[in-house]
């Protein structure tokens, strides 16, 4: 077999740019730093078992866990959190090639040779939170828009002719002007033309998200950004959003209304990719157990330059990231992983190989963008801005299929 973490991540060129000693030495934290507010929820969710971590025990574990402890975890990764702590730390590192194998193996036997083709649909953009990061945050002052019934399917059209048939709808999180009632509304408009609908909007009630359920809605991504409070607060300083246990929360509300895939993620760079990583491996392993049911996803997105963003905190490089998608692959079998338009084509190229699932490709972040393309409007900027087709071919030439129906939910 060729060197596969030379293929996907060493030889890329930003790597280069990205090679600070800052990624591997250990970041100071402490549990004093943990401060949340108090959630509202009444049944036992995630927030509970959050509570008992320490993030100062894992931060230690992370950054002293030897050649050994590695060479332990490659014996024994499957859902084993001691394991995938091993796997995500700087120890790691030069295990690398062993776990792209075994991630490719495991990939490949779950998954075969397939990956999924979604587009991202962004319905608005207005947004009653302030996230520093973020193109759509409430104070920067841009055009706001959002989609009414015959400018969604406007721009439906465009994304079919692309070929797409699993379609993810975003918006910011506005909740009086693109609440429940909106949703509603545009899901069956949406749904009669594609076979998997996911969503990427504000948290919701669990009642809310059962009756999007029997609208068509397949899937929820909802990613906590940062497991970190402090790093949390100091991003989210306005709106719903900075309320980071309802965050937190949030994914049992829509295990318990039933929807059928839960996408869990971090913004990488907003603090300690290692740490964030591994308390998204203890988030997903407790909605697993607890919610066996549903299937779950991951994505992996680095924070990219918007308007009047901030530069990441604590930078991941290509090989990071490549480290990333190994230790949850060897984690979890079964897991999905997404990979946006955010990664340049070079390195997304290297990355289909390696057990990423489910891919993007020509996406527009802005509403309105298929038919009437205003990069003023953009949540972030794309790296790969090749066409669905070029990326398909990308694939297949490297022996991957490029997928763009696996789903019919009335079968
Ligand atoms: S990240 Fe989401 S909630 Fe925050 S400003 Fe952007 S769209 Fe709004």
């Amino acid at each position: 077999m060729t060197n596969l973490t030379q293929q996907a991540a060493f030889n890329h060129p930003s790597d280069e740019r990205h090679s600070s000693n800052a990624e591997t030495s250990r970041p100071q934290t402490s549990d004093s730093q943990i401060s949340y507010s108090q959630t509202s929820h009444q049944q036992t969710s995630f927030v509970d078992v959050f509570k008992k971590l320490s993030r100062a025990d894992l931060t230690l574990k992370l950054y002293s866990q030897t050649a050994c402890d590695v060479e332990r975890a490659l014996q024994n990764p499957a859902a084993n959190l001691d394991s995938l702590l091993a796997l995500l730390s700087p120890a790691a590192e030069p295990y690398l090639e062993q776990m792209a194998q075994q991630a490719v193996a495991l990939t490949r036997q779950r998954f075969g040779a397939s990956i999924g083709m979604y587009i991202p649909l962004y319905l608005s953009n207005l947004c009653a939170n302030e996230c520093d990061y973020c193109g759509f945050t409430m104070s920067n002052k841009i055009k706001r828009k959002t989609l009414s019934k015959a400018e969604i399917t406007d721009e439906i059209r465009p994304i079919k002719a692309m070929g797409y048939d699993s379609i993810l709808l975003v918006s910011g999180e506005h909740e009086t002007k693109v609440g429940v009632p909106y949703f509603k509304q545009m899901l069956p408009v949406v749904r009669q033309h594609f076979s998997y609908v996911a969503m990427e909007v504000q948290p919701l009630e669990e009642q809310d998200y059962r009756e999007l359920v029997t609208e068509g809605l397949d899937a929820v991504m909802l990613y906590q950004e940062t497991y970190n409070p402090v790093t949390y607060a100091e991003h989210h300083t306005r709106g719903k959003k900075s309320d980071f246990a309802y965050r937190l929360e949030s994914p049992d509300r829509v295990a318990r209304a039933g929807v059928d895939k839960i996408g869990l993620g971090v913004l990488l760079g907003l603090d300690d990719w290692r740490l964030d990583a591994l308390l998204m491996g203890h988030h997903l392993d407790y909605l697993e157990k607890t919610y066996w049911r549903s299937r779950y996803s991951i994505s992996l997105p680095r924070l990219r330059p918007c308007t009047g963003g901030v530069a990441p905190k604590v930078e991941l490089t290509d090989k990071g990231l490549v480290q990333m998608i190994c230790a949850f692959r060897l984690f979890n079998q079964q897991l999905e992983i997404s990979l946006s338009t955010r990664e340049t084509p070079e390195l997304r190229n290297n990355l289909f190989a390696l057990g990423v699932t489910n891919v993007s490709a020509g996406s527009s972040t802005q509403p309105g963008g298929y038919v009437e393309p205003n990069t003023e409007l953009d949540q972030f900027e794309i790296s790969d801005e090749r066409s669905p087709q070029l990326v398909a071919k990308a694939m297949l030439e490297r022996g991957l299929n490029p997928v763009w129906k696996d789903w019919e939910s009335g079968w």
